[in-house]
């Protein structure tokens, strides 16, 4: 299949390789030139814009930043509906918010193009195995079309409903996520200042009731996982400041429709704040160090 792929970041490079593996046909876009030339390298043509990479397209794949970039990329003069054949189906990957996924939908549909939104989980490590879960905001029939291209970069691929649920899950995944880490740090920090061997807490956390993903697999407190960020002064993983990101996505998607996020509300404070004290691009689970000394020990 001739595929359009735009943006080949952190995310989109892994993916757009792993569908030159997959043995589709690619044309990539990106503004950065180093990105687009080391794609071409891998077997990819080039194009100009994201217009002429839409052009000869069977399907359009985005991986782009955020709402901003996207709408740009589709609806700009020299973007993907100015150039895509009708029928053809548009892919956005990015992590945006619900509102601006129903409105390009909605555009596109009136040139006679389906639009899905498929967010993924799983980070640049899942973009580089093919690991990736996808969450699809798509009809069921489009659907159909769409899983054997993406179960070429992801292993779990699921509808999640119509066009623009794709992002509510991811966005409603990763509030849980964020407020969860707070929750472990906390917990964590509590421990430790109170006396008992961090490790010892996490073993019984991990087999009780406080037990969750930042907990046993992601732990927050130095020492107690070997492989994870915490273990490395929080370097590489989900940085903060795609955790605050996503929270400001939930907070406003929740806006929207008069929702309460009274942690959803903290949590986006908690991470505001790591950022603003320069630590945006340690993992997010570094949120700790807001609970412990410098040198790792307790408050
Ligand atoms: P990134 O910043 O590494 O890559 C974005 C790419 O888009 C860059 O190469 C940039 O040059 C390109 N770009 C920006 N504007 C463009 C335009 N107008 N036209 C063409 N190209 C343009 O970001 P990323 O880490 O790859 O993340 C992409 C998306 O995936 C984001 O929405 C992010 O929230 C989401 N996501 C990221 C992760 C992660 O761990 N990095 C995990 C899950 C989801």
């Amino acid at each position: 299949m001739h595929i359009a792929f735009i943006g080949l970041g952190n995310m989109g490079a892994p993916m757009a390789r792993n569908l030159l593996k997959a043995r589709h046909t690619l044309t990539v876009f990106d503004l950065n030139a180093q990105a687009l030339a080391a794609l071409r390298e891998a077997g990819a043509s080039g194009a100009d814009s994201p217009r002429q990479a839409a052009a000869e397209a069977d399907i359009v794949i985005t991986m782009l930043p955020a709402a901003a970039h996207v709408r740009g990329v589709y609806t700009g003069e020299n973007g993907v509906l100015a150039g895509v054949r009708p029928g053809v189906p548009l892919v956005d990957s990015s992590t945006i918010d619900p509102a601006t996924v129903r409105e390009l939908a909605a555009l596109a549909a009136r040139q006679g193009n389906p639009f899905a939104d498929a967010p993924v989980s799983g980070g640049t490590g899942g973009a580089q195995a093919g690991t990736l879960t996808f969450m699809v905001g798509a009809e069921a029939a489009l659907f159909e079309r769409l899983q054997p291209v993406l179960s070429g970069m992801g292993r779990n691929v699921v509808r999640c409903g119509d066009t623009g649920t794709g992002q509510v899950a991811k966005i409603c995944n990763n509030l849980i996520l964020g407020i969860s880490m707070i929750g472990v740090s906390e917990a964590m920090a509590l421990g430790a200042r109170l006396g008992i061997d961090t490790t010892v807490l996490a073993g019984i956390v991990n087999t009780s009731t406080g037990r969750c993903w930042s907990s046993d697999t992601y732990n927050p407190y130095p020492g107690v996982i070997d492989t994870a960020p915490a273990a490395r002064g929080y370097s590489g993983g989900f940085g903060a400041e795609l955790m605050l990101k996503d929270l400001g996505l939930a907070n406003d998607a929740a806006r929207a429709v008069r929702q309460p996020l009274f942690l959803g509300a903290l949590a986006q404070q908690l991470y505001q704040a790591m950022c603003q004290r320069g630590d945006g691009q340690l993992d997010f689970s570094g949120v700790i160090r807001q609970y412990l000394d410098a040198d790792g020990g307790t408050a």
